[in-house]
């Protein structure tokens, strides 16, 4: 934690002659920088654990090229090395030198393996040879250059998969293909921008463009870049990717190129919405797609299509009597976090591509949905093949099982099907968006391609058809605490949509846990039919039931009392949110508990509710990440709470509480629990997980015993959600409750 302990490279000596003098005599013995010489490289000392856990500072990218005479910082170089981007940096209409922040480079060790990493993610990985490794080049600076892509066979694993595997064309096929997309292409031929749609064989690009202002198609040129030659690269001034792209493109025999900044036209706000929009059209039809997965901006050159661009898989390094191999970090890791695979957009267009050639700083991978090639020369550190690890595409599951069963939907009822969708939108909320008002359209390629397998549409992220399930959603941000407070959340969408959270979201460690774990029977709805109410539209929300999801009880004790619904007055223009839900259902107010900070470093961020006047712990929430640090400050502000003594919960009846029937909506401020479903679990106080914090003697097992809540706070007639949480049935008989119709924002 503390970064002055683990910095071990101190400053600059002052007297920099003497200190030259002595480090080139020195090096003459031991040619390792002043860093590099406190590492402990003996063999017999690699396998045990390193004595200082924490890590050590190698320093910034220019640090570590300074110290070109050390052999262990070449090995290092080798990972992070990326000469192309200081140089040359050819930007139009560039505000400004770039800020590009100095990364510093750290190292740690794990087990007999020195890893690299830039502060967020791993680079690479320095470890000792085996004895059957093959031959690999040294790392001295001139060996440092890797070769060109190997053309003629990236071509043959493309050709492999669209003549022999039957399987990797179905993302357009079963899709995308009914109802082609007007697009605009680069003819690399003609270099020129022609009309087509996407039932035509082109590749598309995925990269990062970061925040550098770069040559891109507009109202006002739009004529002048269909005429032929007017993006040729010598004249007109695209970014390096972009360039190297067309290049690349033209050299594996193909024509026509979609990329983001060329093929829309940025000022036309209708139709870069459609565009923006169609994700699944454009990437699920591109005959492949070429991620640029190490870049850090739209000036990072595609490794291997021009000479000096690309580093060799391995390089290796004799030090004290050790040979050291240093190999780059798996695909895997590589497009799970860095500067590509960090990025939401990025994630939707690679899952929704049919084949990918991926090219990193060190090796060019093909991956479809039959196989995986790699042009790295294999090392073998060990038996496993660390060059072979890449990611699964969960999406591609999805198409091999609607192929299989004749194209039937999948049971998206089940376990599997809801999991999937969590699993899909906790890996996209977890990655980062620039703008947030574009987190619904960075999902929606996604989306397109569940809503064919799920038969339902998406409103604001989730599915209509599993809506009961989708809205117990929960905050997943672990650095969110009272003291650092969360950003807010985002306007553009409601508040019951994930699409509002800034930070990442899952289902299956909220209130969900329980069905999901459980399986069949796990919830039981608990309100009355919820309605959609968009600015030019009023209808019922068409809810499924299946395994996990059981209609409510006895239709006649839950909904006797369910006042009629027919399209309410739209509440006032400046709370009006883009798409309101009304449903009927019973809620209680929140002063009624008392709530604790809990365990916000150890996971998913919680508060634990107590009963009161008991101060009996009945359940948790899970705060939404705009919310920590209100619901915090109630918790505070509340009655504090009584000894965790004796005082039993006054017994009660089932719903012997009174509930009461509300017309007018609550006064703003007013905080709410709103029971949403009941959860079947086993072992009440082993599943709530709170230790000796939940009751277990007041608060013991039941069938049915917990209840799935909302905590809503009103504002000029409209609830917020703030969060959502699970408390014991009993807690909840024991408090007033209204039934009312909830209007949520
Ligand atoms: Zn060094
Ligand atoms: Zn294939």
């Amino acid at each position: 934690m503390n970064k002055s302990q683990s910095r071990n490279s101190g400053p600059e000596p002052i007297r920099k002659s003497f200190f030259r003098r002595s480090q080139s005599i020195y090096q003459l013995k031991n040619p390792l920088c002043y860093v590099c010489r406190t590492l402990d490289f003996r063999s017999d000392t690699l396998s045990s654990p390193s004595k200082n856990n924490k890590n050590i500072i190698l320093g910034t990218y220019d640090d570590l090229l300074q110290r070109t005479s050390c052999q262990f910082c070449q090995l290092v170089l080798h990972l992070v090395r990326r000469k192309e981007e200081t140089v040359d940096l050819c930007i139009v209409d560039h505000d400004g030198p770039s800020k590009r922040t100095e990364t510093k480079y750290e190292l740690r060790k794990f087990g007999d393996a020195f890893e690299i990493y830039d502060g967020s993610s791993i680079q690479g990985y320095i470890h000792p040879a085996t004895k059957d490794a093959s031959p690999v080049p040294p790392a001295t600076s001139s060996n440092l250059s890797g070769s060109l892509l190997d053309i003629g066979r990236i071509r043959s694993w493309i050709s492999e998969c669209e003549l022999k595997h039957v399987n990797c064309g179905i993302m357009e096929d079963s899709l995308v293909n009914r109802e082609p997309l007007d697009i605009l292409l680069v003819d690399v031929q003609n270099n020129c921008l022609v009309k087509a749609t996407t039932s035509q064989q082109y590749v598309a690009l995925s990269y990062v463009r970061s925040n550098i202002r770069m040559f891109h198609t507009t109202k006002s040129n739009y004529k002048a870049l269909r005429k032929d030659g007017a993006l040729d690269p010598q004249k007109t001034k695209l970014p390096k990717a972009i360039s190297d792209a067309m290049r690349l493109v033209a050299m594996l025999g193909e024509r026509y190129l979609w990329v983001d900044c060329l093929s829309i036209v940025q000022d036309d706000i209708m139709r870069k919405h459609v565009q923006l929009n169609n994700m699944n059209k454009i990437f699920g039809n591109a005959f492949f797609t070429i991620i640029s997965a190490s870049a850090t901006d739209a000036n990072t050159r595609l490794h291997g299509v021009e000479p000096g661009t690309r580093l060799p898989y391995v390089v290796a390094e004799t030090i004290q009597g050790t040979h050291f191999i240093s190999r780059p970090a798996n695909l895997r890791a590589l497009l799970d976090q860095g500067s590509y695979g960090s990025l939401a957009w990025k994630y939707q267009e690679r899952l929704l591509s049919r084949r990918c050639l991926v090219l990193t700083a060190h090796q060019a991978y093909f991956l479809c949905l039959s196989s995986v090639h790699t042009d790295a020369t294999s090392c073998k550190p060990n038996a496993s093949h660390p060059e072979l690890d890449v990611p699964s595409n969960p999406l591609a599951g999805i198409q091999l099982r609607r192929t299989l069963k004749a194209k039937t939907s999948p049971d998206i009822f089940s376990r599997g099907g809801f999991l999937l969708y969590d699993e899909l939108v906790h890996a996209f909320t977890k990655r980062a968006l620039s703008h947030p008002v574009e987190r619904l359209s960075a999902f929606a390629g996604i989306g397109a391609v569940l809503k064919e397998s799920y038969g339902s549409a998406f409103l604001s992220g989730l599915p209509e058809s599993l809506f009961d399930l989708a809205l117990l959603w929960a905050s997943s941000a672990t650095d969110d605490s009272p003291t650092t407070p969360s950003p807010p959340r985002s306007p553009h969408f409601p508040s019951w949509s994930w699409a509002s959270q800034p930070g990442p979201i899952a289902h299956a460690t909220g209130p969900l846990a329980s069905a999901l774990q459980r399986g069949s029977p796990g919830l039981q709805v608990e309100t009355g039919p919820i309605y959609l109410h968009k600015p030019h539209s009023f209808r019922p929300v068409e809810r499924r039931y299946g395994a996990l999801l059981q209609p409510p009880r006895g239709s006649s004790s839950s909904t006797a009392c369910l006042p009629s619904l027919s399209p309410p007055p739209p509440p006032p223009l400046a709370r009006r949110s883009p798409a309101t839900l009304y449903f009927s259902a019973c809620t209680a107010r929140l002063e009624q508990f008392s709530l604790r900070a809990y365990d916000w470093a150890a996971g998913a961020a919680r508060m634990l509710v107590y009963a009161m006047p008991s101060g009996r712990c009945c359940g948790k929430l899970w705060p939404d990440a705009g919310s920590w640090g209100e619901l915090a400050a109630s918790a505070s502000a509340s009655a504090s709470i009584p000894a965790l003594a004796s005082a039993p919960v006054p017994a009660s009846a089932p719903g012997s509480a009174p509930v009461s029937a509300s017309a007018s909506p609550p006064a703003d401020g007013t905080r709410e629990m709103v029971l949403l479903s009941r959860a079947h679990v086993e072992g009440v106080a082993r599943y709530m997980d709170l230790g000796y914090h939940f009751a277990a003697d007041a608060f013991p097992d039941t069938e049915w015993g917990l209840l799935n809540v909302m905590v809503v706070e009103w504002r000029g007639g409209v609830a917020e959600r703030l969060g959502v949480g699970q408390i014991h049935v009993a807690a909840w008989e024991a408090v007033e409750k209204e039934r009312k119709v909830v209007v949520l924002g």
